[in-house]
């Protein structure tokens, strides 16, 4: 497999192609691209609009006979020939028209994929037009991109909160101990935020409201500070008219209850599972977290109350993947050691 190791061309590059957020990262240069996984098209003949950024305005105002798609869901490809579009898409923007050979690819995917999910990663990367497609987990990169001492013997473990999953893993001597991924992550968060709104409010809000309300007003711990207001703008599902309500950060943190106990309870099985020696290193090494997740109001405190270890939030979260992966591209010895398998 890795035969062909040879050289490095400057067109070589790196993806995590998130459920959120697709990030590229192009050998010699760094991070290049960071776009929303989002992509509208023409519903009567199929062709692409818009991607990324522009297409995630769309989101929820399309007219009937345009459609926002987000072509990942929970991790994973759901949607074949629309990721494969977009990842083409955003290879071809990175590269900005310049010449190029057709490029190495490295790309992080879900640690709890399937192999029919990894092909579907390999063959859109390939049909995107990758030379050389290489696979490594998601908590592999972000605890390389957060620059945990990943080959070292003691334990370090990395909580991943993305779009759709969360990841968590405990990493030793340049491999994975013990992972598991969970479907609960932002996007479930913001579900259950626009449920409760539309349950005590009877006001239907749309995805992208519910993550906006999010980044503003959640949090996961209480923060004892006066209560925070936000207005929230929507569609009364009973007048059907267009009505404005008041909401708490406390009534939110109340909301977000389930999908983050969820979290705290992956978190504690995998620190169950954990091998005692390694278990006992992380008393000190502690937890990183990553992922835009990451950034919701105390989390970190949360998790630090339910483990009894130290929790960190990692320098941008949201780029962690990004530059693992790209760690890996630019350094050949560590990809050898990360890559997975055919
Ligand atoms: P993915 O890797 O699945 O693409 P990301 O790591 O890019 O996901 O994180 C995207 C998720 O992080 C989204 O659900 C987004 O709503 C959430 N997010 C971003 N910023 C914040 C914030 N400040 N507070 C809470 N959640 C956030
Ligand atoms: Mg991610």
């Amino acid at each position: 497999m890795f035969a062909r190791l040879g050289g490095m061309f400057s067109s070589d590059l790196a993806v995590d192609l998130g459920t959120a957020n697709t990030l590229v990262f192009v050998h010699g240069e760094g991070i290049v691209l960071n776009e929303p996984s989002i992509v509208s098209i023409h519903q009567a003949d199929g062709s692409v609009l818009a991607v990324g950024r522009e297409a995630k305005a769309m989101l929820g105002r399309t007219p009937g006979n345009i459609v926002a798609i987000r072509p990942l869901k929970d991790g994973v490809i759901a949607d074949f020939d629309i990721a494969q579009k977009m990842l083409q898409h955003f290879i071809a923007r990175a590269h900005n028209r310049r010449w190029f050979v057709r490029p190495r690819v490295v790309v992080s995917v879900s640690s709890g994929i399937t192999p029919v999910e990894k092909r579907a990663v390999r063959d859109a990367a390939a049909q995107a037009g990758a030379r050389e497609v290489y696979l490594m987990e998601e908590p592999m990169a972000a605890a390389i991109g957060a620059g945990l001492p990943i080959e070292e013997p003691g334990g370090n473990m990395i909580v991943d909160i993305g779009g759709g999953t969360t990841e968590v893993a405990v990493i030793s001597l340049s491999g994975i101990v013990h992972a598991k991924s969970v479907r609960v992550a932002g996007d479930e968060m913001n579900e259950v935020l626009a449920q409760h709104i539309r349950k005590h409010y009877n006001l239907l809000i749309g995805e992208r409201r519910a993550e906006e309300i999010k980044i503003e007003l959640g949090c996961a711990f209480p923060t004892g500070e006066p209560p925070r207001r936000m207005t929230v703008k929507g569609r009364d599902l009973i007048a059907g008219l267009p009505k404005t309500v008041e909401i708490t950060d406390e009534e939110i943190r109340e909301a977000l209850r389930e999908p983050i106990m969820t979290i705290t309870e992956t978190v504690r099985m995998v620190l169950e599972r954990t091998p005692p020696e390694i278990a006992a290193d992380m008393v000190d090494t502690g937890i990183v977290l990553t992922g835009g997740g990451a950034l919701l109001r105390g989390i970190d405190r949360l998790l630090r109350q339910e483990t009894s270890l130290p929790v960190t939030v990692a320098e941008n979260p949201l780029s962690c993947v990004a530059l693992g992966v790209g760690k890996a591209l630019d350094e050949l010895n560590l990809l050898r050691k990360v890559a997975l398998p055919d």
